[in-house]
C-alpha cells in the first residue's frame, strides 16, 4: 500500500506530474533542451521573485549548498545554525577547507537580526549562510528582519537555505538582497527528488571570480557562465525526466497563484499547530514556528516509532524527531500540494490510534 507522505520531503507528487517523467529523451545539447531549461528558469524567477539567473543542478539541495559556500567564500564564512541543516553547512565548509565559524542558537530558537549584526560587525566575514526553515526543529527564521541588517554589509554574500520553504512561503529574493537562494524539488514545490535550484546575484558571481579552488561539478561560476554562453544548457547531462516534471508542475504552481499557495500552507500549519497545542506542545518558540512543517514536543511520552507503524497500516507516514530529538519530538509536514482535508484526515487517524 502507498503511504501518503507527511514527512518533510520527499512528499507525494501528483500523478499527472509524475506522468511527465515518462516522456522520451531529447539530446541535452539540442534546441529543445535549451528551450525546456529556459522555460523552467523563467518560471522559477517568478517563484523566487528574482531577475537574476536561475541555476539548475542535478544534485539534491545539499549539492548547491556545498557549491555555494565553496565557490563564494573569499575570506571566511559565518554559518548561522539553528539545527541539523545549519550544522550541515558548517561541515561542508570544513570538509572543503573553507574557513568558517559556526554560530548556533538554542534548540527551538531562531537566528535573530542582532546576532547577525554582532557577528558581521567584527568585519571577519565575507559570506554568511542562514537556514530559512530548519526542518529538524521546525523554526522559520525571520529573514525579512535579518535582511535589514545584512544590507549594512555590502561586501557580504548572503546564502539562504530555502530547501524546505521555497514555494510554500513568500521569499522575495531580490527585495531581500539574498545573493544565493537554494531549494530542492522534493519539498514545498511538489516535484520528484533529484534536482535543486538556486538564484545567483551579480555580487555572488563577482565573489566567485576571486576564489581560486571552486571545485568542478558544483562550481557555481562555471555553471552560471555556461548557462549564459550556451543558451541555458549545462556543462554535464542534467536529469531531463525531472525537468519535464518541473516545467509542468511550475505551470500548476503559477496557475494556483503564489499567494494562494502560501495561504494554503499557512492554513494547514495553523490547523496542525492548534491540534498540537491541544494534545502536546509545539517544540520551537511559537513566534518562529514554521509554516511548512510542525515539530511537536512528545509531552505524553508516546512511542513515536510505534505510532508511525500503525499510521503506516492506515496509509500514512509522519517523521520521528531528527537526530537528538528522536522520540522527544515528532514532525508533521504540511507542504507541497496537500490540502487542509488531507491534514484533517491524517490528524483524525493519529487521534484514533492514540485513543
Ligand atoms: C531537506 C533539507 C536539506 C537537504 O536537502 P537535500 O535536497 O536532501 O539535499 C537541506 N536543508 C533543509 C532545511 C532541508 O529541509
Amino acid at each position: 500500500m502507498h503511504k501518503k507522505l507527511f514527512i518533510p520531503g520527499p512528499i507525494d507528487v501528483m500523478e499527472d506530474v509524475l506522468d511527465q517523467m515518462t516522456k522520451p529523451m531529447i539530446g541535452h545539447r539540442s534546441k529543445e533542451a535549451s528551450s525546456l531549461q529556459r522555460s523552467i528558469s523563467e518560471k522559477f524567477q517568478k517563484v523566487f521573485y528574482t531577475k537574476e539567473q536561475i541555476l539548475l543542478s542535478t544534485s539534491s539541495g545539499s549539492g548547491l549548498m556545498e557549491g555555494a559556500i565553496r565557490s563564494c567564500t573569499r575570506k571566511r564564512a559565518a554559518v548561522f545554525s539553528v539545527g541539523a541543516f545549519g550544522d550541515r553547512w558548517y561541515k561542508m565548509a570544513v570538509s572543503n577547507n573553507v574557513s568558517a565559524d559556526k554560530y548556533s542558537a538554542e534548540p527551538g530558537e531562531a537566528t535573530l537580526p542582532d546576532d547577525v549584526d554582532r557577528v558581521l560587525a567584527t568585519g571577519k566575514y565575507d559570506l554568511i549562510t542562514i537556514t530559512h526553515n530548519e526542518t529538524s526543529t521546525g523554526v522559520m527564521n525571520p529573514i525579512y528582519e535579518i535582511a535589514e541588517v545584512v544590507r549594512k554589509y555590502p561586501e557580504v554574500v548572503w546564502c539562504l537555505d530555502a530547501v524546505s520553504s521555497m514555494g510554500g512561503t513568500k521569499i522575495e529574493v531580490d527585495k531581500l538582497g539574498i545573493d544565493i537562494c537554494i531549494t530542492s524539488t522534493q519539498k514545498c514545490l511538489g516535484m520528484p527528488p533529484g534536482m535543486s535550484i538556486a538564484s545567483m546575484s551579480q555580487k555572488a558571481i563577482e565573489a566567485a571570480k576571486k576564489v581560486e579552488h571552486r571545485g568542478y561539478y558544483l562550481d557555481l561560476l562555471t555553471l552560471y557562465e555556461y548557462i549564459q554562453k550556451k543558451d541555458h544548457q549545462y556543462p554535464s547531462t542534467p536529469a531531463l525526466s525531472i525537468m519535464y516534471a518541473m516545467d509542468y508542475q511550475l505551470d500548476k504552481i503559477l496557475a494556483e497563484g503564489l499567494e494562494n499557495r502560501y495561504r494554503r500552507h499557512e492554513e494547514m500549519a495553523e490547523y496542525v499547530r492548534q491540534w498540537a497545542r491541544e494534545r502536546f506542545k509545539i517544540f520551537p518558540n511559537e513566534k518562529y514556528a514554521s509554516n511548512t512543517l510542525t515539530t511537536i514536543k512528545n509531552t505524553k511520552g508516546i512511542n513515536i516509532a510505534q505510532l508511525n507503524k500503525e499510521l503506516g497500516n492506515r496509509g500514512y507516514a509522519i517523521s520521528n524527531g531528527y537526530g537528538d530529538l528522536k522520540e522527544k519530538t515528532f514532525r508533521i509536514s504540511h507542504m507541497g500540494d496537500y490540502t487542509i482535508d488531507d491534514i484533517k484526515d491524517l490528524l483524525e487517524n493519529i487521534d484514533e490510534i492514540l485513543e
